[in-house]
């Protein structure tokens, strides 16, 4: 089966395309035929081995995917082949025509739902959800902000807030990322490219400010932040690329959190919770995950290199 490969970290060109031996599922595994498999910043950063936490190599690359379950371990019930599935996990990963998983990385995909939608789901939509309502405890009638509304995570983000009741300003930074967040549901959005679009948020909640906000770029906007928050408000920290000074007086004039949100340390419990609240937003319609490029698997580095460049818009998917 073919596969991306990676032999040292390194650059998007050490991801190689390769043909390894199929695989086979142990017990309690399930084999997922991949058709297709989302792209996310992480991957990057595990890719170029400056992550906390690195796979030994050589590597297969991926943590999101969506296809059909090709076979079932030992032991493995309540699914069935040919099952369409989306996975959040791997244990070989989904940069592939293959993916092994525990049967707990395992979810049924709905049938409104297609298999590039499905590798939109994984690391986006949980990591949206947990940041939300497990970490800022968002409530219908508050206003979050999103602060990078228009990639994978700030579309989830837009979604789910939308469907929970709660006023959502977004930003964006190109003019086809403001046309996905206003089709996504944003009741306001802003440019974070233009000077004063802080003032004018404060501005539209006539100077209160906003109860939440997720960051994507803290190191940019943290200190920012803390200046738009209403009274008791919360700034949920999601994506951060370096360090940032901030002043804690402003948390502090407004009894404000600062939440820090990583996903891989949510509690097995919570990220089970979380995916049975995604399945019924994705039954229903009202999350509808936004694919914003569709590239062949031999194309991973051209992926790598997208992912991390502006104009994000929704996810980038590889098909094997
Ligand atoms: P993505 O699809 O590449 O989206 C990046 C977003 O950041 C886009 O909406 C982009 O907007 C926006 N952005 C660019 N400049 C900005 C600025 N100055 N202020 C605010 N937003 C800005 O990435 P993603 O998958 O959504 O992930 C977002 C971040 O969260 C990444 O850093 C990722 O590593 C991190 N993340 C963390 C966790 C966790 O567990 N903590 C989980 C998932 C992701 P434009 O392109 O429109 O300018």
């Amino acid at each position: 089966m073919k596969a991306i490969r990676v032999g040292n970290f390194g650059g998007p060109e050490e991801l190689q395309l390769a043909e390894l031996p199929a695989l086979h599922p142990a017990a309690g595994q399930v084999l997922v035929r991949v058709r297709a498999a989302g792209v996310n910043p992480v991957d990057t950063y595990i890719r170029a081995g400056t992550y906390a936490q690195k796979p030994p190599l050589p590597y297969t690359p991926g943590l999101d995917g969506a296809g059909e379950i090709e076979a079932l371990g030992e032991g493995v019930t309540g699914w069935h082949e040919g099952q369409r599935v989306y996975v959040a996990g791997s244990l070989s990963g989904t940069y592939a025509e293959q993916a092994v998983c525990n049967s707990s990385q395992v979810h049924a995909l709905p049938d409104g739902v297609s298999f590039a939608q499905g590798a939109a789901i994984g690391t986006p939509y949980v990591t949206a959800l947990f940041a939300l309502f497990h970490r800022a405890r968002a409530k219908a009638g508050e206003t979050v902000l999103i602060h990078g509304a228009s990639g994978g995570v700030g579309i989830a983000a837009v979604q789910l807030a939308r469907a929970a009741g709660l006023t959502v300003f977004g930003t964006a930074g190109s003019g086809p990322g403001h046309l996905a967040i206003e089709e996504n549901g944003v009741h306001r959005q802003f440019d974070h490219t233009k000077l004063g679009y802080l003032d004018e948020i404060k501005a539209v909640t006539d100077g209160r400010g906003v109860d939440v906000i997720l960051e994507m770029l803290a190191n940019v906007n943290l200190g920012k932040d803390l200046t738009i928050l209403a009274p008791n408000g919360r700034v949920a920290i999601i994506g951060s690329r370096g360090p940032v000074e901030i002043n804690p007086r402003d948390a502090m004039a407004r009894n404000a959190d600062i939440l820090g949100v990583m996903l891989f340390g949510a509690a097995p419990e919570v990220i089970a919770e979380i995916h049975d609240a995604l399945r019924t937003g994705l039954e229903s319609g009202a999350l509808r995950p936004v694919v914003g490029r569709e590239l062949p698997l031999a194309d991973a580095a051209e992926a790598h290199r997208a992912v991390m460049s502006p104009g994000a818009l929704g996810k980038i998917v590889l098909v094997p």
